[in-house]
């Protein structure tokens, strides 16, 4: 500890930059203790000089009662000579000197008292401030006096009277009062160091907790928590939005492990069809063309399938990327609407599609990617619609013209009410053999999943309305502007 403020007296800058990189229970107890020793050293000054002031102004009083009487008496015709200072004239502590014209002492009530000539002699020459400026401090090794002088004329003649008060006693309390102060003062800030030290590392202890539980949260860890303290402080929220930050970091992780998984597995049956017909091939393909066309056509539409989940995994890493450009611009809903209906027609050979209504209206959005969603729903509706089916749609302006709410009607197979909310899920089908049964194309569980995000970026609401066996409604509320 000495060893440490010897340093601090020698290199202060040194040690100052020293404490910058401390622990922060170092710093914090270095402070407070910093602003306790200030506090104690002001405060000893303070009372120091309070008391200091009040021993001399008690010492002030005490001469200036005792000169009144003096002069009370001289005017009551009391006669200056050696019987002058009979019945207590001045104050007990007082000592009162008269001297006449030639310096000769006339009068004293104690004769120990040390000679003028001395007492001149130690007078000091700046007495401290709060001294009465009328009166002088003589200050002998061992001794502190209060003198103060007053000249008096008496039949004839100029007297002078000397009052003096001893303020010995008053000064040895005073310095016994300092060191006393002093050593306070000392033991205050050491024990302001100690106790700062342990209850600063005891404050600290959860965050030394975080940390070592944060070390230990790894990838294949990531369900570990921290302990979040009892106390409602602000380490107990600091805990809590950590504890809360790894709950979305560790969902994300996990969404993103399946995803990973879910691609992987999407892509495996393709690539096995594939290689099948490949091997097919090459031992039948050569010699009968109709294991060549089967073979070849089947590995067309895998291929094709293939390439759209491709396409659709990369939209949506781009979109989790933020990557995924978008060019808004003011669109005529009924022109992209009529647009798509029309493009659907043409490769609609087994379904009845039908446009009930197309109001126009203003939107703004990405054009691509808006037209994208409207195919991702109609595709849904001629997948999950067996042939004969109907598909609808209508266009309308609602809310005083603040929304289009665009409907796509099919009387396909619907979605039961629990799976109508897990469709939008990435992967998720409902029934992977529906499709291949009714001899469409086999989806990919991402379609809705697109449409959705689309959806999200142009601030559209999606809801959808849906029964078994009777079709699926999808209902879209897009802002006009
Ligand atoms: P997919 O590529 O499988 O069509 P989607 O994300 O577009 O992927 O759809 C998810 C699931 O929702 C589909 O597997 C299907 O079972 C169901 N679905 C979507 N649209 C409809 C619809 N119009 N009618 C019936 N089922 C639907």
């Amino acid at each position: 500890m000495l060893l440490g403020i010897k340093a601090w007296l020698r290199h202060p800058r040194l040690m100052f930059n020293r404490l910058r990189y401390a622990q922060i229970s170092t710093k914090i107890t270095c402070f407070y203790a910093a602003v306790l020793l200030l506090v104690l050293i002001l405060t000893s000054a303070l009372t120091g000089l309070g008391v200091y002031f009040s021993f001399y102004h008690q010492a002030e009083v005490e001469l200036e009662i005792s000169m009144n009487r003096v002069l009370d008496s001289l005017e009551q015709g009391r006669i200056i000579g050696s019987d002058f200072g009979r019945d207590d004239m001045v104050l007990p502590g007082v000592v009162l000197r008269i001297t006449d014209n030639a310096g000769k002492v006339v009068y004293e009530n104690d004769s120990h008292y040390p000679p003028l000539s001395r007492i001149e002699e130690h007078t000091v020459k700046n007495p401290p401030f709060w001294a009465n400026k009328n009166m002088s401090v003589v200050e002998f090794r061992n001794a502190t006096l209060y003198h103060a002088r007053m000249d008096v004329e008496y039949r004839g003649q100029i007297y002078r009277m000397h009052f003096f008060k001893t303020i010995t006693a008053e000064r040895h309390f005073l310095e016994t009062l300092q060191k006393i102060l002093f050593l306070m003062t000392i033991l205050g800030f050491f024990l302001a160091l100690i106790a700062g030290f342990f209850v600063s590392r005891r404050i600290l202890q959860p965050i030394r907790e975080m940390t070592s539980t944060a070390r230990k949260i790894e990838v294949e860890k990531m369900d570990r928590r921290i302990v979040v303290p009892p106390a409602h402080d602000e380490l107990t929220e600091l805990a809590e939005t950590f504890n809360h930050m790894l709950d979305r970091l560790e969902d994300g992780f996990k969404q993103q492990q399946r995803f990973v998984s879910d691609a992987s597995h999407e892509l495996r049956t393709p690539v096995t069809v594939i290689l099948g017909y490949s091997d097919l091939l090459s031992r039948w393909g050569r010699s009968d063309p109709a294991i060549l066309d089967e073979g070849i056509s089947s590995i067309r539409s895998e291929a094709e399938n293939m390439q759209q989940l491709i396409e659709k995994l990369l939209f949506l890493a781009r979109a989790d990327q933020k990557r995924q450009v978008l060019h808004k611009e003011s669109i005529e809903l009924s022109e992209l609407i009529a647009d798509v209906m029309k493009k659907m027609e043409l490769v609609t050979k087994d379904h009845h599609v039908e446009l009930l209504a197309n109001d126009d209206g203003m939107i703004y959005g990405d054009v691509v990617t808006m037209r994208q969603m409207l195919r991702i729903f109609l595709d849904n509706s001629t997948k999950y619609t067996p042939k004969g089916g109907h598909i609808t749609v209508s266009s309308r302006r609602v809310a005083d013209g603040k929304f289009m709410q665009v409907d796509l009607s099919d009387d396909g197979l619907g979605i039961a009410p629990e799976n109508q909310q897990k469709v939008f899920e990435r992967f998720y089908r409902v029934d992977t053999s529906r499709t291949k049964a009714e001899g469409g194309v086999s989806g990919t569980g991402l379609g809705l999943s697109i449409a959705s995000w689309i959806a999200e970026q142009h601030a559209i609401k999606i809801s959808m309305t849906s029964a078994l066996g009777k079709g699926t409604t999808i209902h879209l509320q897009i802002p006009v502007i």
